[in-house]
């Protein structure tokens, strides 16, 4: 399974990879948690990357792209993954298309995360995440980095969308509901019954 998750910040694109991925045995990769980890361990590319996601803004695409070919060509990759994150401009889809052409495979479906804008809002204001025992806000996650990112996701990301239909590649689901919801309809959309489906006596299988 190689499939992409595209949809803005506040999706639940975190949340759904997780669980996907887990389901189908293949590495989530989210380029946001790389970016931070690197940013906590003060590695060059994290001082790189800070100023960027501290303004709300994307990485420049040769940091990026080079960052993910790296990732992609761990062994854990090989049987698939689940990006989470990873494109977020045409460029860097080309980028991916052509690094996976090499490697002698392709995607096999990217999965948009439909919400609106509003409900965006109020999801990423309430978001915290656990940082070692304390619920934390994340610093990107303050009302106007949150503008700003909502407004660069339209300018530069929302256009994969159009991108990856054209290529028949895409599926959108409402990412509205609870996460059991959201990810039902995202494995139905992936193309394949999730184990409550095709277990019934609904004990979770390893997918
Ligand atoms: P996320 O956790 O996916 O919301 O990402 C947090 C921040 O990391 C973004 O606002 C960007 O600054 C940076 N980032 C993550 N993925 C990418 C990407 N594919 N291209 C450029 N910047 C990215």
């Amino acid at each position: 399974m190689r499939v992409v998750l595209l949809g803005p910040p506040g999706a639940g694109k975190g949340t759904q990879a997780q669980i996907i991925a887990g389901r189908r045995g293949v590495p989530a990769i989210s380029t946001g948690d790389i970016f931070r980890a690197n940013v906590s361990g003060q590695t060059e590319l994290g001082l790189l990357a800070k100023g960027f996601m501290d303004a709300g803004e994307l990485v420049p695409d040769e940091i990026t792209v080079s960052m993910v070919r790296d990732r992609l060509a761990e062994p854990d990759a090989k049987v698939g993954f689940l990006l989470d994150g990873f494109p977020r401009t045409i460029p860097q889809a080309e980028r991916l298309r052509s690094s996976l052409q090499e490697l002698g495979h392709g995607l096999d479906r990217v999965l948009e995360l439909v919400v609106d804008e509003d409900e965006l809002v109020r999801r990423l204001s309430s978001r915290r995440m656990l940082v070692d025992g304390q619920w934390v806000q994340r610093d990107d996650d303050d009302p106007e980095t949150v503008r700003r990112r909502l407004h660069v996701y339209q300018e530069q990301t929302a256009p994969l969308s159009g991108f990856y239909e054209t290529a028949g590649l895409l599926a959108r689901i409402a990412a509205v509901g609870s996460v059991e919801e959201v990810t039902a309809r995202a494995l139905a959309a992936l193309g394949q019954p999730g184990p409550e489906r095709s277990d019934p006596t609904g004990q979770p299988s390893a997918g």
